[in-house]
């Protein structure tokens, strides 16, 4: 199953993605609000009562409400979280190529859920930032409350898997002592454009995470090279910090990215950038400059 939310931005309506459905094998959209109309949005309510499994229930439901996908814009797949996690170089060749220093304990950072796009939205670069760019990332977003949990039981608290791309303004990341800043301007968040349920994953620790400008690859990484796994990172943020339904949690970002290269690479308008993660999906955002 394939959560998405589709619609003029702000104005996103769930809906489950049905590959093959239409005529002629096209994709086609289920409209969800249109079945279930106490299905609002993939927002915390949703999360915590079950969700999930009513979504399933309305597939098998004889008098389902297609619409087609072709030319519907996709927005994130799930309503503006509570928060989002962000991890620092949990993968040791990406931490050398940033600066040699592997860490011992989780560095956690966060991003505004302002940032937030679509999977096919342009990454708009403000005025006078010129030193951008992406890092792919496998995110996990919550399903239930998650307050002082077990290792052994995190992953029972994971509604899901999608792709982010944690855009990044080098400039801003590395002038400013913090990394809320550089990472958070509007746009900075492409995600989605699924949202794949945790039980169809058969091991998150187990996908090949790309990212490539222009379909020239820049990264290509693994998650079984995460140094931090997602049950120890979720023991470990929610001994103190109370994870809710809805809230995303990026677990950082493989070896790669354009700007420890030689010569950098950042992004420009006009490049195209595809963010993928074997099994969860695939993103392709134009990148523009804002209007002055
Ligand atoms: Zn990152």
């Amino acid at each position: 199953m394939k959560l998405i939310r589709f619609g003029a931005p702000g104005e996103e309506r769930p809906g489950v993605w049905l590959e093959n459905a239409g005529p002629e094998g096209k994709p086609m959209l289920l409209d969800v609000r249109a079945m279930a109309f106490d299905i609002e949005d993939y927002n915390e309510h949703f999360f915590a009562n079950f969700g999930l499994e009513r979504l399933a229930n309305l597939l098998r439901e004889p008098g389902r409400k297609l619409v087609p996908a072709e030319g519907v814009r996709l927005g994130p797949p799930i309503a503006r979280p509570g928060k989002i996690i962000c991890l620092g170089k949990n993968y040791a060749a990406h931490a050398k190529e940033f600066d040699a220093k592997i860490p011992e304990t989780p560095i956690l950072f966060s991003k505004a859920t302002t940032a937030l796009i679509g999977p096919a939205d342009p990454i708009i670069l403000p005025e006078g930032v010129t030193r951008v760019d992406g890092e792919v990332e496998l995110a996990v977003v919550i399903g239930k409350a998650a307050c002082r949990v077990a290792e052994c039981d995190a992953l029972n608290y994971v509604a899901g898997y999608t792709v982010l791309d944690d855009v990044t303004d080098r400039e801003a990341q590395r002038a400013a002592g913090q990394w809320f800043r550089g990472k958070s301007p509007d746009t900075f968040c492409p995600l989605g454009p699924y949202l794949v349920p945790r039980g169809e994953i058969a091991d998150p620790h187990r996908l090949r995470l790309t990212s490539a400008i222009n379909g020239q690859m820049l990264q290509d990484g693994n998650t079984a090279d995460l140094i931090f796994n997602i049950p120890f990172l979720i023991a470990f943020i929610s001994a103190t910090i109370t994870l809710q339904p809805g809230d995303v949690l990026a677990t950082g970002t493989p070896a790669g990215i354009g700007s420890a290269r030689t010569p950098p690479v950042y992004l420009r308008s006009g490049d195209r950038i595809e963010c993928a993660v074997e099994g969860i999906g695939r993103q392709n955002n134009p990148v523009a400059q804002a209007a002055p």
